[in-house]
């Protein structure tokens, strides 16, 4: 892997994981935020080129075709998937990368890249979970129940993260995940390629 640190961030919806990488990159002006593309239609508020690339499905396909995506997976009938072409031009500049991907690009993502650091958020308590999928109530019980099942489902994976982030306190779950992303700078892999010069003066 190049210079800079991949991270992957997880979590069922309803966790909070939007809003925690939000304050984490407001925190941390290194890392840079893969903006993923999807053929799922742009919800109020969402601005294309910043939330996500808006694409249609028949582009989505090419784009998978020509390789142009380092994963992509299926989640709620859409496609959403990573430009390998970007990654690769922030891993040559070094900076550090987020991706906010869901379980299935979270195990391709660690086949290419086993250095990659995998940060799963969890709700507190189920009770948490069941009210955010609520959300404002216009919803059916069925699709509730598969909101729910398809959270879990995202959870069966918990195993295969690195470091586990419960998002009760909004405060501590920040200092939480900007403490890892420091954590990870400061590893002596990454320590004594950015300090050769400074390791080699100050041995004897
Ligand atoms: P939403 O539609 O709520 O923004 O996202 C639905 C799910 O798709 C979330 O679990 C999110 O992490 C996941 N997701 C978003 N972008 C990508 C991506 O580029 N690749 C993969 N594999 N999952 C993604």
């Amino acid at each position: 892997m190049a210079k800079g640190n991949l991270f992957v961030v997880t979590a069922p919806s309803g966790a909070g994981k939007t809003t925690l990488v939000a304050a984490l990159l407001a925190a941390d002006s290194h890392v840079q935020l893969s903006v993923s593309f999807t053929t799922r239609q742009p919800r109020a508020g969402e601005v294309d080129g910043k939330d996500y690339h808006f694409v249609e499905r028949a582009e989505f396909e090419r784009m998978i075709a020509a390789g142009e995506l380092l994963e992509f997976a299926e989640v709620y009938g859409n496609y959403y998937g990573t430009s390998q072409v970007w990654i690769n031009q922030v891993m040559e500049n070094g900076r550090d990368i987020l991706l906010e991907i869901d379980w299935q690009g979270a195990q391709q993502v660690r086949r290419l890249f086993p250095a990659a650091i995998g940060i799963f958020i969890l709700p507190p308590c189920i009770d948490t979970l069941e009210n955010r999928l609520r959300g404002r109530g216009k919803d059916s019980e069925e699709v509730i129940a598969r909101r729910m099942a398809v959270a879990k489902e995202e959870v069966n994976h918990v195993d295969e993260f690195d470091f586990v982030i419960v998002n009760e306190h909004i405060d501590d779950a920040v200092r939480d995940i900007v403490a890892v992303v420091r954590a990870q700078r400061l590893t002596l892999v990454r320590q004594s390629s950015r300090h050769t010069a400074l390791i080699s003066s100050l041995k004897g």
